[in-house]
This record gives C-alpha cells, sequence and structure tokens, in this order.
C-alpha cells in the first residue's frame, strides 16, 4: 500500500503516520525528519536547506525530490510506504507521478488554523533520534526526555509561534492544492483532527482501511 499524508503543520499527520506505520508494517518517511538529519550532518543538502527550514519556507522542490527519490529507493519501500509531508507542491506531487509511483490515496487531516498555532507551542522533539512528542498530547515519560534513547527533548526552532504562522500561510498557498490535485484524481480521504489524538488515530485507521478497500476492491 502506497499512501500520503497531507495537513496543515502541526496537524497531527507524522503522529498518525507512525501508528499506521506500525499497524501495516511499511515505513513511514518523513521528508522534515530526513531534511533535519541531513542538516544536523552538514550534507550539502543539508546545508541549503537550512535557511528554507528556519524560516519557515519549502525547501526547493529539486533538493526534496531527490532525497525522496533515494529514500524510496531502498529496499523496505517494496512493500509500500507512508509519505508524511511529501508532496507539499503540485510540482513535487506531478514529479512523484512522473517517476511512476502509483499512489493508492492520500489522506488529509484537518485542523483549523486557531488549534494549530496553540498546539505547536507544546511541540518537543529529540535532537538525536528525531522522535516527536507534545507537552499537553503525547508526553513523554518524564516530560523532558525522548523515551526512545534518553536524550533531553528541544523545541524546534521552527516551531516558534512567528514561524508557525508564516509555515500556516504557506501550507494555503502551497500544499492545499495538492488536495486537489488527488481528489481529482479520486484519491482523497478528509479526516477531520478531534482534539484527542486517539480519537483521531480512530478516524485515520478507518480512513486507511477504506482507502485500502478502494484499491484493492476487496472488502477482508
Ligand atoms: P511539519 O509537518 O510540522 O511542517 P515537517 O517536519 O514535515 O514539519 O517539515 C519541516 C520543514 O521541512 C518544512 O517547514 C519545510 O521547510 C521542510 N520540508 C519538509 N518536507 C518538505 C517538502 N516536501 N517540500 C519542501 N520542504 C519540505
Ligand atoms: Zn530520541
Amino acid at each position: 500500500m502506497k499512501m500520503i499524508f497531507l495537513g496543515a503543520p502541526g496537524a497531527g499527520k507524522g503522529t498518525q503516520a507512525e501508528n499506521v506505520s506500525a499497524a501495516y508494517g511499511i515505513p513511514a518517511i518523513s521528508t522534515g525528519a530526513i531534511i533535519r538529519e541531513s542538516v544536523k550532518n552538514g550534507t550539502p543538502a543539508g546545508m541549503e536547506a537550512k535557511s528554507y527550514m528556519d524560516s519557515g519556507s519549502l525547501v526547493p522542490d529539486k533538493v526534496v525530490i531527490d532525497i525522496i527519490k533515494e529514500r524510496l529507493a531502498q529496499d523496505d519501500c517494496e512493500k509500500g510506504f507512508i509519505l508524511d509531508g511529501f508532496p507539499r507542491t503540485i510540482i513535487q506531487a506531478e514529479e512523484l507521478e512522473k517517476m511512476g509511483v502509483d499512489i493508492d490515496f492520500a489522506v488529509t487531516i484537518e485542523v483549523p488554523d486557531e488549534n494549530i498555532v496553540r498546539r505547536m507551542s507544546g511541540r518537543r522533539v529529540c535532537p538525536d533520534c528525531g522522535a516527536s512528542y507534545h507537552t499537553e498530547y503525547k508526553p513523554s515519560k518524564d516530560g523532558e526526555s525522548c523515551d526512545k534513547c534518553g536524550a533531553k527533548l528541544t523545541t524546534r526552532h521552527d516551531d516558534l509561534p512567528e514561524v508557525v504562522l508564516s509555515r500556516l500561510k504557506v501550507y494555503h498557498e502551497q500544499t492545499e492544492p495538492v488536495k486537489e490535485f488527488y481528489n481529482s484524481r479520486g484519491k482523497l480521504l478528509t479526516v477531520i483532527g478531534q482534539e484527542k489524538v486517539e480519537d483521531t488515530t480512530a478516524l485515520t485507521m478507518k480512513a486507511v482501511e477504506t482507502g485500502r478497500m478502494l484499491a484493492t476492491g476487496r472488502v477482508e
């Protein structure tokens, strides 16, 4: 199964992609996490991406497309995958199609802007392994260090309130049209984001199951 998760920054698509990844045994690929890793390692792609990311803009299509091509060529993608945060522009969506990647469906998680801004202020990430947490909705066990590797959690620079506002603007202008791209192909499923993460998880699981049935034509 090949699926895409769409949604505003902070809508919870990363969390849901992880849930679906665990439930179906397919990798969740976050371009944001790959880019942050490249920035940390100081690779050429990382150095080019850093300033865009820090200001809340999108990283140039070419950089991200190269990253995704390399990642999808790896063995663990053979049975399928979840794309979290890609495509984020129409050009990226078209490029994915040109690569011959046949997406089964796209799930969009809808959350109003005012809730996004509130949520982002509580987001925390692990600087070492990339795991993400939220002070209110998904706290780590002790509230300050990573459950997976023990590193001290940090706030992403691009989660600062003023940067969040520009990321939302970028989302509405450049990424929202991608919903229509998949809708016009009969492949868009909409999930209304809920206050509680587990409620959004239940709806997301339903959407993925529906997408799977539509893609295979089988109710199992
Ligand atoms: P969020 O989903 O909360 O916005 P991500 O971790 O997915 O966070 O992305 C963080 C940043 O990484 C984006 O604001 C953008 O600068 C860059 N990025 C990630 N994916 C893409 C993409 N597909 N195209 C362009 N830039 C991207
Ligand atoms: Zn960690």
